[in-house]
Parts: C-alpha cells; sequence; structure tokens
C-alpha cells in the first residue's frame, strides 16, 4: 500500500517521475553540506570546493539525501527540480 505524495524517508517519489538535483554553481561557496550527507550524489572540485552533481537523478532510496543536502546547503544552491525536461 504505497500511496504517492510526498514520500518519507527511504520510499519513492520516483512513480511521479524523476527528481533532478540542480547546483546553482555561481551561488555555491563550497561548503560541502552537501557532499557529507549525500556523498554518493555529490562531490567538490579540488581547485575550487564548488559542488558537482554525481548523479542528477537520485534514486527513490537517494531523494532523503538529496532533500537534506538542499535544506543543509547555506547557500541554498541546490534545488531539486520534479519531473522530467525542465
Ligand atoms: S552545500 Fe551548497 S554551498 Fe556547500 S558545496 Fe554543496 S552546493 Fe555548495
Amino acid at each position: 500500500m504505497v500511496n504517492v505524495m510526498e514520500a518519507p524517508e527511504g520510499v519513492t517519489a520516483q512513480e511521479h517521475g524523476a527528481a533532478r538535483i540542480v547546483v546553482d554553481e555561481p551561488r555555491c561557496i563550497g561548503a560541502g553540506q552537501c557532499v557529507m550527507v549525500a556523498p554518493d550524489l555529490f562531490d567538490q572540485r579540488d581547485e575550487d570546493g564548488i559542488a558537482v552533481v554525481l548523479r542528477d537523478e537520485p534514486r527513490s532510496d537517494e531523494l532523503p539525501a538529496a532533500r537534506e543536502a538542499a535544506a543543509l546547503c547555506p547557500a541554498a544552491a541546490i534545488r531539486l527540480v520534479r519531473g522530467s525536461g525542465a
């Protein structure tokens, strides 16, 4: 019995279609919170510490970490975009 809405920890959301991670690079201050909470999804460039997205379409079990990264980013540089396309 899966009720698809905003999925709690560890449950779906992928049934909605893809959620895509977008990092606004000019905003990123290289704080590294995203890498700490979601090391499978984010890394930082060696030269300037700016975040890079390793996998922009997180799996359903990675969505909680992706959301946490977005919530913790001190620069509000991470967005999760719903749906395919834009
Ligand atoms: S948490 Fe935000 S500011 Fe820090 S590296 Fe990640 S995207 Fe950049």
